[in-house]
C-alpha cells in the first residue's frame, strides 16, 4: 500500500509501533501518521473522501477543509470515466514465471504480444522469493542473527535482475526503491529480532516486498519495450478482512471505489499489479495468504469485469492429477467452475481454491497456461462446459481429476447416545470453531451413532481437548464412548461433473482402491455431486492417487514388475514382455511396466520402465551392484504405478523366503520357483494366510508342468465345487523323455546319457533322477488340494542306484551307470512282456490324503503311454470327471514354454487387478 511503502527511516520507529498497534488494537487514526509523502496524504484524503461518500449513500464529496487542497482530484475521480469491461484482459504470472531475468523478460514479451485493447497484469514474487522474506522473520523472530545475510541475498537476487533487464532512469529509480524498502526492512528485522517477536502484520508487510519489486521491474522492462504500462501497489486497491482460518475475504465494494479511483489517476493501459498483497480496511498491510496471487488476479478479473483471465505457471494446465504424483496424468482441456473450485480445494495447487468465485459471477472464464511451452493450449475454466460427446456414455467421462491432501487427522466422535439428540452435531462443530480449526469433510453414519471429521494435523490436539471439554458429561455417562483420533491421514477426492450421480462410479473408485489393497477410513459424498472423498492412511495416499487416476482416467491397469533371476526363464520372459507389451497395451489397456531386474550380481533401475529391446546392454553399461531391498523399493515406491509385481525367476530358497514379507506389504507375486510351496508347511500355511489377509495375489502356475494350465485347471475344478480324487501324472519332461525313450533293447544309461548330451537334463542328471523336484511339484498340487503334507511324508523311489548317490562327480556317475543298466532293463522287459510300459509318475491321492513317487505300468493304450518327447501329461480324476479323467498335455519344460506360463499368470493379475477382458 502506497501507505506504507516509501516509508522513510525516520517514519520507521512510527510504522513499526502502528502494524504493533493494529495487531493489538485496530486504529484507523494511526494510519495518517504514516501518510509522509504528500501524495500518499492525497490518497488517504480521497479515500476518506469515498467514505463520506458511503456512508451518504450519494456521490457528493463532502471533503473537510483541511483537504480542500486534494478535493479537486477527488472531484476528477469521481467524474472522469472509468474504462472497465472486456476490454481488458488480465494475466497472472506465477513465480516460476518471472524466476530470473530472463524470464521476466519473457514475460514481458507475451504481454506485448496479446493484442487486448487494456491489459492487466497480476505478479507473483520471483520464485522462492516469499520463501526467503517468511524465513527473514522466522530467523529475527529467533534471534538468528544471520537474517542480515539473507535480506543481503534477497537485495542481490533483486539487484542483479534489474540490473540484467534495464539501465538509465529506469534501473536508478528501482535500486534507489529496492535500497530504501531494503533499509527500512533491515530496521524493521532489528526491531524483531530486539523483541524476540514479530507480529501478524508485520509478517504480512515484510513478506508483501516480493511481489512489490517483482512487480516494478516488470513495469519498467515494459517501459522499456516501449509500452505505456504503470504499475499498481495493491493495498492501494484491494481490501480484505480476516476471515478465519489463514483467509480473507475481499471487500469488493470498497475495492471497486478504490479500483475506480486508481484507474482515474492512472490511465494507462497496460497496468502491472502486485498479486498477494492487500490492506484491511484499516489500510494495514495484509496478503491473500500463500499462494495468494492466484485468488488476486480472480479479483482484479472481477473487478474489472474483464474478458479473460490467464493464469501463467509451470505446466501446461490442471492435470487429471498432480503430475509430480502421478506422471501419466493428462491436461484436462476444460473444467467446469465447480469442477477446478473441487480440485484446488483438494490440493491441486496449480490453482489457489479462492481463485473461482471471484470470477464465475461474473462469467469470466478463466485459463491455465504454460509459459515454458506456448504451443499448449492450457485449461480453460468456465461455465460447466459441455461434455464431449464421444465419451458420454462413459462413466470416465464423468470423472475429471483427482485431488489430495495430506497432513490430516480424522476425528471420531462415538457413542450411542449421540443418535437421535438434537443438537450433538451442532456441538461437535462448535467445539471445533470454538479452537479455530478448519474442518475439510465429514461423514456421519445414518445411524447417528458416530460423527468423523477430518482437520489439519495440526490442530487435531486442540480440537480433541475442546471435545473433550464440552463434552465430558456425555463421556462419562457413557454417552458417548469415545473422542478418537486417527493421525497420519490424507484426503483423496476425485472430481468431476455430476459423477456421483452417475451409477458405477464410486464402485470403480473403491473397486480401484481395494484392488491396490488400500484401506479406506472415511468416505463423504456431498450432494453437490462434483465429488467423491476417501481418507486413507498417509502413507497409501501417493498409491492410492495412481491407483485411482490409472483406472478411471487412463481406464488402464498399470503393474510395476520386477524380475528377479534374468536367467534363462527370466531372459525369455523379458523377450515375451517386449514383444507382446504394445498389444496389451492397445487391446486390454495393460500396462506391464518392467521397473527393475535384479540378478545374482547385478541390477538395473528405472523410474519409467526399462526398455526391454536392450535390457542386456543398459544393465552391463547403468547397472548397480545387486541389493535386493533397495531393488524391491524401488519397484514398489516408484510414483506413478499403482500396483506391484514381482516375479521371482530363482529357484532360490532365500527369495522365496521373502514372499511373506513382500505379499504383506501389498505386493503381488509370481514364479515358477517350487520352494516357497514345498517347503515347510507351516511356513508354507502362514504364507497363504498372509495373502489373504493382505488381498494380494500370488499365482505359481508354471511351478508345475511349465506354461501347462495344471494350476489354473486346478483351481477351477475346486472353485466350481469339484472334488478332487486323485491327480496323477508325468510331471518331469526329463523323466517323459527318458522313459519315451527307453524302448526295444536300448540301456537305461545310454538313454540317460542323450538326454544329457541333448541339454534335457540338470548339469547332474542324478537332480533328476532321484525323483525330489517331481515330488515338489506332487506336494504343491496336494497342498493347493488342501493336504497338510509335508516333503518328507511323500515316498519318493530314486532312480539313482545307491551306490552311486554318493558318487563325487557327474562323470564318474555317468561312467558307472551302465552297470546298474540290467536292474531296470528287467523291469521294462516284466512290463512289455504284460503289453505295458514303465512310466515315472507323481500321484497325489487326494481321498487317501497321500502322495507318492514312482515307477508305475501302464498298458499300452495309456495316454500316459502315448506320449512322446519330453512332454507332460496330468490326469485329474474328480467327482465330474469320474469315468474319464480330464488330461492336460503338453511340453512340460523348456524356457519359452515355462515363462509363457510366467506370462500368463502376469495377464492373470491384471485381470483381477481391473483390466478388461479382450
Ligand atoms: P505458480 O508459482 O505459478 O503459482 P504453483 O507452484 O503454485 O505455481 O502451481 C503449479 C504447480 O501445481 C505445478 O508445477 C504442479 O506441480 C502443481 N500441481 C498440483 N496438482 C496439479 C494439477 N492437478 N494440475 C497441474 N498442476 C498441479
Ligand atoms: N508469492 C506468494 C507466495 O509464494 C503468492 C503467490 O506466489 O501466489 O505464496
Ligand atoms: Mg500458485
Amino acid at each position: 500500500m502506497a501507505l506504507l511503502s516509501p516509508v522513510s527511516s525516520s517514519c520507521l520507529p512510527r510504522l513499526c509501533s502502528q502494524l504493533a498497534a493494529h495487531d493489538a488494537v485496530v486504529d484507523t487514526k494511526s494510519r495518517v501518521c504514516l501518510s509522509s509523502a504528500s501524495s500518499h496524504l492525497q490518497r488517504s484524503l480521497i479515500h476518506k473522501c469515498y467514505l463520506d461518500k458511503r456512508e451518504s449513500h450519494g456521490f457528493k464529496v463532502s471533503a473537510s477543509a483541511s483537504v480542500t487542497a486534494d478535493v479537486s482530484t477527488a472531484e476528477v475521480a469521481v467524474k472522469s470515466p472509468i474504462v472497465k469491461g472486456d476490454t481488458w484482459s488480465i494475466h497472472k504470472f506465477g513465480g516460476t514465471c518471472v524466476g530470473t531475468a530472463q524470464r521476466i523478460q519473457n514475460v514481458a514479451n507475451i504481454v506485448i504480444e496479446d493484442s487486448s485493447e487494456r491489459k492487466l497484469v497480476v505478479v507473483s514474487a520471483m520464485s522462492k522469493v516469499t520463501d526467503m522474506m517468511y524465513d527473514l522473520i522466522e530467523k529475527a523472530q529467533s534471534r538468528d542473527d544471520s537474517y542480515e545475510a539473507a535480506l543481503d541475498a534477497v537485495f542481490e537476487k533483486h539487484k542483479l535482475t534489474a540490473v540484467n533487464l534495464l539501465d538509465g532512469d529506469e534501473l536508478a529509480s528501482f535500486l534507489s526503491v529496492l535500497t530504501r524498502d531494503v533499509h527500512n526492512l533491515k530496521a524493521m528485522l532489528r526491531a524483531i529480532y530486539i523483541a524476540g517477536h514479530g507480529t501478524e502484520s508485520f509478517s504480512a508487510f515484510v513478506a508483501g516486498h516480493g511481489e512489490l519489486w517483482s512487480a516494478q521491474i516488470l513495469s519498467a522492462v515494459l517501459r522499456k519495450g516501449g509500452i505505456d504500462c504503470t504499475w499498481m501497489d495493491t493495498r492501494d486497491v484491494l481490501i480484505v478482512t480476516p476471515a478465519g482460518s489463514n483467509q480473507v475475504d475481499p471487500d469488493y465494494e470498497e475495492s471497486e471505489q478504490r479500483l475506480d479511483n486508481w484507474l482515474s489517476q492512472n490511465p494507462s493501459k497496460v497496468v502491472v499489479a502486485t498479486g498477494f498483497i492487500a490492506s484491511t480496511p484499516q489500510n494495514i498491510p495484509t496478503t491473500l495468504k500463500r499462494d495468494g496471487s492466484d485468488f488476486s488476479a480472480a479479483i482484479m478479473g472481477a473487478l474489472f469485469r474483464a474478458r479473460q483471465v490467464t493464469i501463467w505457471t509451470d505446466v501446461d494446465g490442471v492435470y487429471s492429477a498432480d503430475p509430480r504424483k502421478v506422471s501419466e496424468a493428462v491436461v484436462l482441456n476444460t473444467l467446469s467452475y465447480q469442477e477446478a473450485w473441487e480440485m484446488s480445494y483438494f490440493g491441486a495447487n496449480v490453482l489457489h481454491p479462492r481463485t473461482i468465485i471471484p470470477v464465475m459471477q461474473y462469467d469470466i472464464p478463466i485459463v491455465i497456461r504454460n509459459i515454458f511451452n506456448l504451443s499448449a493450449p492450457g485449461t480453460k475454466i468456465c461455465r460447466a462446459p459441455i461434455i464431449e460427446a464421444e465419451v458420454k456414455q462413459d462413466s470416465v467421462a464423468y470423472v475429471k481429476g483427482f485431488a489430495t491432501i495430506d497432513n490430516l487427522a480424522l476425528v471420531n466422535v462415538e457413542g450411542t447416545g449421540m443418535a437421535g439428540v438434537p443438537g450433538t452435531a451442532s456441538a461437535i462443530f462448535a467445539a471445533v470453531k470454538d479452537v479455530g480449526a478448519n474442518v475439510i469433510m465429514i461423514s456421519q453414519a445414518s445411524s447417528e451413532h458416530s460423527v468423523c471429521f477430518a482437520v489439519p494435523e495440526k490442530e487435531v490436539n486442540a480440537v480433541a481437548k475442546a471435545l473433550e471439554a464440552r463434552f465430558r458429561q456425555a463421556l462419562s455417562a457413557g454417552r458417548l464412548s469415545q473422542v478418537a483420533i486417527i493421525p497420519n491421514c490424507s484426503i483423496l477426492a476425485a472430481v468431476g461433473q455430476k459423477m456421483a450421480s452417475t451409477p458405477g462410479v464410486s464402485a470403480t473408485l473403491f473397486n480401484a482402491l481395494a484392488k491396490a489393497n488400500i484401506n479406506i477410513r472415511a468416505i463423504a459424498q456431498g450432494c453437490s455431486e462434483y465429488n467423491i472423498t476417501v481418507v486413507v492412511k498417509r502413507e497409501d495416499c501417493v498409491r492410492a492417487l495412481r491407483a485411482v487416476h490409472s483406472r478411471f482416467y487412463l481406464s488402464k491397469t498399470s503393474i510395476a514388475v520386477g524380475i528377479i533371476g534374468p536367467g534363462l526363464i527370466g531372459a525369455t520372459l523379458l523377450n515375451q514382455l517386449r514383444d507382446q507389451a504394445a498389444v496389451l497395451k492397445e487391446k486390454s489397456k495393460t500396462d506391464l511396466r518392467v521397473m527393475g531386474i535384479i540378478g545374482s550380481k547385478k541390477m538395473l533401475l528405472s523410474d519409467t520402465g526399462i526398455d526391454l529391446s536392450n535390457w542386456k546392454e543398459l544393465q552391463n553399461e547403468k547397472g548397480e551392484k545387486a541389493d535386493l531391498e533397495k531393488f524391491v523399493h524401488h519397484v514398489h515406491g516408484n510414483h506413478f504405478i499403482p500396483n506391484t509385481v514381482l516375479v521371482d525367476c530363482t529357484s532360490s530358497t532365500d527369495v522365496a523366503d521373502h514372499y511373506h514379507d513382500w505379499l504383506h506389504t501389498g505386493i503381488h507375486i509370481i514364479t515358477p520357483n517350487k520352494k516357497a510351496n514345498s517347503g515347510p508347511l507351516d511356513k508354507y500355511l502362514k504364507l497363504r494366510a498372509r495373502q489373504r489377509q493382505s488381498f494380494t495375489h500370488y499365482f505359481y502356475e508354471a511351478t508345475v508342468g511349465a506354461g501347462l494350465p495344471i494350476m489354473h485347471t486346478l483351481r477351477d475344478l475346486l472353485q466350481t465345487g469339484d472334488k478332487i480324487i486323485k491327480i496323477e501324472g508325468i510331471f518331469s519332461g526329463t523323466l517323459s523323455y527318458i522313459f519315451n525313450s527307453f524302448v526295444d533293447t536300448r540301456a537305461f544309461s545310454e538313454v540317460v546319457m542323450e538326454a544329457k548330451a541333448a541339454g534335457y537334463t540338470e548339469p547332474d542328471p542324478r537332480d533328476d533322477l532321484a525323483g525330489t523336484d517331481v515330488a515338489r511339484k506332487v506336494i504343491i498340487l496336494a497342498r493347493e488340494c488342501g493336504l497338510n503334507l509335508e516333503l518328507s511324508d511323500i515316498p519318493v523311489q530314486s532312480l539313482v542306484p545307491d551306490p552311486l548317490k554318493e558318487t563325487a562327480s557327474v562323470d564318474d556317475f555317468m561312467q558307472q551307470l551302465p552297470s546298474y543298466d540290467s536292474d531296470i532293463a528287467t523291469k521294462r522287459q516284466a512290463a512289455e512282456d504284460a503289453g505295458e510300459v514303465l512310466r515315472y509318475v507323481g500321484v497325489v491321492d487326494v481321498k487317501n490324503q497321500k502322495g507318492v513317487v514312482e515307477l508305475q505300468r501302464y498298458k499300452k493304450q495309456h495316454p500316459f503311454a502315448q506320449l512322446s518327447g519330453s512332454d507332460n501329461i496330468i490326469a485329474f480324476t474328480t467327482e465330474r470327471y469320474n469315468k474319464q479323467p480330464l488330461i492336460v498335455r503338453g511340453p512340460g519344460a523348456g524356457a519359452e514354454v515355462t515363462a509363457g506360463g510366467v506370462f500368463s499368470d502376469l495377464l492373470r493379475l491384471a485381470s483381477n487387478l481391473g483390466a478388461p477382458s479382450c
